[in-house]
């Protein structure tokens, strides 16, 4: 908050020398206090299921237990060291996306086995969850229909199923989620997810791609969240040269919608 506000103040008296100097050490500043976040968060995120299992380790080790009662407690465990490995795992994929260039138009991936396995995994995860969302995807009459896109396949496939997967999780059970594939006048084309879930209030959208920020912390937790889909998200898409829109009412849903440009793309016919 601080910095930001000595950057205005600066503006205001002009750019000299001495000036530019001083705004340099103001976004060093600002860099250095994200990456103070950055550690505290990480640590946090990893210390609370830690200190849960550490706690349940003690119980088993010092309280005569039933077997029956035994295996609830390893169960619990298992759940904060999936929580951790997630957390972790999120973060990898994040420092990876980092340290690598941008995918180049080397690599052509067709969309329809794309978007089929994404369906598959909504499927799969609203059967765990026992949601039976009306789930919708798009129908092609031949999957060459569905075109190509130039980029990574790994990442692309982690981006699409983190929007879908977020649908899922944050949809009420007799809600419903549709995913679109739609070309444009203009060659581009639109991946976008719309659910009838809680929505996010104007406030906290902004917000949503940055690491660790959860609207609402337990909901997060109680279905797998991490807090770092979004930001994996964010990254994949600006590495495509693509766009994320995020539409939301609260109280009615949202919609996520990455638009991939026309240079990435290619349909049945043409090259
Ligand atoms: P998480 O692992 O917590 O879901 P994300 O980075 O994927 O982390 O999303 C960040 C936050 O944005 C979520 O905690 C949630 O509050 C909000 N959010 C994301 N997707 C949706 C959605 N489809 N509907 C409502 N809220 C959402």
């Amino acid at each position: 908050g601080r910095a930001a506000r000595m950057s205005i103040q600066l503006c205001a008296y002009g750019a000299g020398q001495k000036l530019m100097l001083t705004r340099d050490v103001t976004a060093a500043e600002q860099a250095e206090a994200m990456r103070r976040d950055f550690v505290a968060n990480v640590s946090h995120e990893i210390r609370t299921p830690l200190t849960v299992l550490a706690g349940f380790v003690e119980t088993l080790q010092t309280l005569p237990l039933e077997a029956q009662e035994q295996s609830r407690y390893l169960a619990l465990m298992a759940q904060q060291a999936q929580r951790m490995q997630r957390v972790v795992e999120g973060l990898l994929a994040l420092s990876r996306l980092e340290a690598s260039p941008p995918p180049g138009l080397a690599q052509w991936l067709p969309v329809a086995p794309l978007l089929e396995r994404c369906e598959q995994e909504a499927t799969a995860l609203a059967a765990v969850m026992g949601r039976q969302h009306v789930l919708r995807f798009p129908r092609f009459s031949a999957p060459e229909d569905a075109g190509e896109i130039a980029g990574g396949a790994a990442e692309l496939h982690s981006a699409l199923s983190n929007l879908v997967g977020n649908a899922v999780r944050y949809t009420p059970a007799d809600g419903s989620i549709e995913v679109q594939w739609a070309w444009q006048p203009d060659g581009d084309a639109v991946f976008s997810v719309r659910d009838t879930g809680p929505g996010i209030e104007a406030e906290h959208l902004p917000r949503v791609t940055e690491r660790f920020y959860r609207v609402d912390r337990s909901r997060s937790r109680d279905t797998g969240g991490t807090g770092l889909g979004l930001a994996i998200v964010k990254h994949v898409v600006q590495r495509h040269g693509a766009q994320l829109v995020v539409e939301s009412t609260p109280g009615k849903g949202s919609n996520f919608s990455i638009r991939f440009p026309a240079l990435r793309l290619r349909r049945a016919g043409s090259c």
